[in-house]
């Protein structure tokens, strides 16, 4: 009898984050859909949660076959620190992923660019690399031109802001807004350090990638990928079509029952990614803007997303009495289906890479509200390049008061202008995933690639 003709077969290695988990899901989940199998390493915790909230969800997809490798902390350790992911991965993971990429006779391993400790690990083990980048390609851009930056006095190599610098690249953000300047507060300089010098040091085994895989569209971000040689873009990733992908927690679907009940283009969504988080007096106030907005809203309190206030099932419930049926508030939502959604009017956001390209996918216009890391050039491409969006400004005391978040609301959805630029955005960034598209050829000269084993 003839031997079955194996499928082949890749390793998929994300950072240990909920921003980084899901687009790699969904590409493996394209990936499979091409015929490739995916062998997705996870550390053991993640691995843990993500199979307990898919298993409600419709499981793994086919195809992928769940691997993981303890984080080597200890059982009483937060297992969700990314500072300690950032020191210790590399020491915890290396010996046991040399090994898997070795015994599974695994011939290409794409690599988080968050982890790119691990291209030398995979080429020592005899893989051909490729490493994905889970933020824009302008941040890539950066990231490879940093000592350029440092070299032109824009900043120096402990993430000190030299001179107040504007950065012409596309998007223009201020020297303030490098991500691993804003990354870290101004009164944790050791923490910039350590930031600005692990960027140098793994940005030393990037030439062992074969190539850079955007999650972004050549028509989104044709200057920036035009910086980087050897880009692949094939973004925005969505989810499989046999469900969402990768979650930490699971995704609450009666927020999709309280959607359809509202009328069309009338729903404000927030929601901070998996890791932004309000203090109790930001989180007060946002709550109250959203109320004085008058409008219905839906927003996504994860637990523990703001300190000082005990977010239980008695604030849901006491929350839910104070706004009627104006509000839901829900602690994960199925996001990509809420803003694919007609009653959506805008997303306040973050800006995170991932939330972004799914508002920009959807046509939704933005109120952007940036924290830290790549997000405030990611506002910069929404409010300044696209003209998707409008900025959420903070008072004197860093706060977003809730006068700024009614005004804000208010202004933006009378804003025909911002919505047609924002449903002329869906409609190229669709076309750019469908078959013919640009974004859709990458895939396939990824999968033809990827064959060559
Ligand atoms: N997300 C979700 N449900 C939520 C909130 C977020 O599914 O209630 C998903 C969102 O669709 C996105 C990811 O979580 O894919 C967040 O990634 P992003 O880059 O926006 O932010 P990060 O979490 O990395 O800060």
């Amino acid at each position: 009898m003839a031997a079955a003709a194996t499928q082949p077969r890749v390793m998929v290695l994300p950072f240990p984050a909920q921003g980084h988990v899901i687009p790699l899901m969904e590409l493996s989940g394209k990936l499979t859909e091409h015929g490739i199998e995916v062998d997705f390493v996870n550390t053991e915790f993640n691995r843990d949660r993500i199979l307990e909230s898919m298993a409600e969800e419709g499981g793994i997809p086919d195809g992928i076959r769940m691997l993981s490798i303890p984080d080597g902390l200890g059982p009483g350790d937060d297992h969700a620190d990314i500072g300690k992911f950032v020191r210790d991965l590399p020491s915890a993971m290396s010996g046991r992923l040399e090994e898997m990429i070795r015994s599974n006779k695994i011939k290409w391993v794409i690599v988080d660019g968050s982890m790119s400790w691990a291209l030398e690990v995979a080429s020592k083990a005899g893989a051909r690399v490729a490493l994905f980048s889970t933020y824009s390609a302008a941040v890539f851009a950066l990231r490879v031109n940093l000592p350029k930056l440092i070299e032109d006095g824009v900043l120096d190599e402990n993430g000190n802001v030299s001179r107040k610098a504007r950065i012409q690249m596309m998007p223009p953000i201020d020297a303030s807004e490098i991500p691993w300047v804003s990354l870290a507060s101004t009164s944790a300089p050791e923490r910039r350090r350590n930031n600005i010098q692990n960027v140098l040091k793994t940005n030393l085994s990037m030439p062992l990638a074969e190539m850079i895989i955007c999650n972004t569209s050549v028509e989104m971000e044709p200057d920036a990928l035009a910086l980087l040689a050897n880009a692949l873009p094939l973004g925005p990733l969505v989810a499989p079509s046999s469900g969402p992908a990768g979650n930490f927690l699971p995704e609450d679907l009666t927020c999709l029952t309280w959607l359809d009940a509202q009328a069309p283009g009338s729903v404000v969504y927030v929601a901070f990614g998996s890791s932004g988080f309000l203090d109790a007096t930001q989180f007060q106030e946002l709550g109250d803007g959203l109320a004085l907005s008058g409008r219905p809203f839906l927003w996504v309190v994860r637990p523990k997303f703001t300190t000082g206030v005990d977010v239980g099932q008695d604030w849901f419930d006491e929350f839910k009495r104070c706004v009627g049926g104006k509000g839901m508030v829900v602690a994960w939502a199925p996001q990509q289906r809420v803003l694919a959604h007609p009653s959506i009017a805008c997303f306040v956001s973050h800006s995170g890479w991932n939330s972004t390209m799914e508002g920009v996918l959807h046509g939704v216009p933005f109120l952007c509200w940036p924290y830290f890391a790549d997000q405030f050039c990611n506002q910069s491409y929404i409010c300044n390049v696209w003209g998707t969006g409008v900025k959420l400004c903070r008072d004197e005391q860093g706060v977003v008061t809730k006068e700024e978040i009614e005004s804000k609301v208010a202004r933006l959805l009378e804003d025909g202008e911002i919505k047609a630029r924002a449903t002329m955005w869906k409609h190229k960034t669709s076309a750019s995933i469908a078959e013919g598209g640009s974004s859709y050829q990458n895939l396939l000269k990824l999968v033809n690639l990827l064959r060559e084993q």
